[in-house]
């Protein structure tokens, strides 16, 4: 016998992940440069030359024994030091090495996270459209997954449905900005609005309401888009981050959690986050990349490649007359579908070898989200398509 729940998340393959797989296949078959495949956030630049240079200095400089050795579960603390070090020079917000724990990348931080979190008959609340791993992430602690829907066509948080969601069992909000799907960044009034709504709430409540904060995304903003720093808005901020976008690394694994100084119960909640990572098998983040990450903390991706992208893309759609979201931040285009109902047109792309990702399992199946890391020939040899799409689409209605 096998667990079911298990069971089901391993049989039931998500949708980004069959449509990735297609693209292999049609790949092999029709050739790579005739497959258009927007469903994968896999950054297509390249991770500073720095990183790979540093990586090549460690293997040169350091004793092999001390450097793939065992590090402390909560990390080195010369990578502690450095993140710390870059957020207190980057947003003066007094963060202490001591706060931090190096995890994974930010999917295993979020679960140790709600795991800490997860307290008999906990709720933990989501904005859609939401990143789909947030559901069995939640689920799996037994604790009750609830979603509030985006102010659209803004995707702004709605507040007021917000707060119509919190009640006495809610431990968390989950904030995803820049978002994945709808590559929108919260405003900085939306989250002083959401911090004064938190507060009022916890009051409510009578006890603290923390923000998970996701951001893998920090550093991948476009134009005036500004990212504000949860925690200095809101000290009951967990931050979740990660190298795997900011740095191009999503398959090394390494990232961090923050617990600021001044959240309630500070201590108590640090120490839940390391009991349950150490409850899900975290021994330690790979120590390579910790000792890299202590020299590089300070770089920032070069978004040029990501900026002429997006420029295309949106352009072009909206040329053409589909509705997308302000796409601020991260790679990610989110747009209606024109029949309105984006699984089915989602279909009618995949005829054309054209993969987007319909948005049910964001929880907005309206829209289909497009990833823009992919070559710019890509967007430029895809944009015939999408016209033909909406053609078909205004004939059928
Ligand atoms: N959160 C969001 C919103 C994401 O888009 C992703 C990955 O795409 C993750 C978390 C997980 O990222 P990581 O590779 O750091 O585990």
């Amino acid at each position: 016998m096998v667990n079911q729940q298990m069971h089901e998340l391993g049989a039931n393959r998500s949708c980004i992940r069959d449509l990735f797989e297609y693209g292999r296949q049609r790949s092999a078959v029709v050739g790579k440069e005739n497959v258009f495949d927007f469903s994968l956030g896999n950054p297509s630049i390249p991770a500073p030359a720095q990183v790979n240079e540093t990586i090549r200095t460690l293997l040169h400089e350091m004793d092999s024994v001390q450097l793939h050795g065992y590090t402390p579960a909560t990390g080195d603390l010369g990578a502690r030091a450095a993140i710390a070090e870059d957020l207190n020079h980057r947003y003066q917000a007094g963060v202490r090495p001591e706060d931090l724990f190096l995890g994974c990348g930010a999917a295993p931080e979020l679960v140790s996270v709600i795991r800490a979190l997860a307290v008999p008959d906990a709720e933990f609340v989501a904005i859609a459209p939401y990143f789909p791993e947030y559901k069995p992430f939640v689920t799996c602690t037994g604790s009750t997954f609830r979603v509030v829907p985006a102010d659209i066509p803004d995707f702004q948080i709605d507040l007021s449905a917000l707060e119509a969601a919190i009640n006495a069992h809610t431990q968390a909000v989950i904030i995803n900005s820049p978002n994945n799907p709808s590559g929108s960044v919260y405003r900085r009034e939306t989250l002083e609005q959401l911090a004064q709504l938190l507060t009022r709430s916890a009051l409510r409540v009578g006890h603290p309401i923390y923000i998970i904060a996701d951001e893998p995304y920090r550093e991948l903003v476009y134009g005036d888009a500004q990212v504000s720093f949860l925690p200095k808005l809101y000290p009951d901020t967990i931050v979740c981050y990660s190298y795997s976008k900011s740095l191009s690394l999503p398959g090394e694994r390494i990232g961090y959690v923050y617990v600021p100084e001044h959240a309630h119960d500070h201590d108590a909640l640090f120490a839940a986050v390391c009991g349950a990572a150490r409850a899900s098998g975290h021994v330690c983040a790979p120590s390579l990349w910790q000792k890299t990450i202590a020299r590089c903390a300070h770089l920032r991706p070069d978004l040029n490649a990501y900026e002429e992208n997006r420029r295309l893309l949106w352009q072009g759609l909206k040329d053409m007359g589909y509705e997308t979201a302000q796409p601020d931040g991260a790679f990610y285009l989110f747009v209606k579908a024109p029949n309105g109902n984006s699984r089915k047109f989602s279909e009618m792309a995949k005829e054309l070898d054209l993969l987007i990702v319909p948005g049910d399992d964001f929880g907005c199946p309206e829209y289909f989200r497009l990833c823009y890391c992919v070559s710019k020939s890509c967007i430029q040899r895809s944009l015939p398509l999408f016209r033909k799409l909406m053609e078909d689409a205004k004939k059928a209605r």
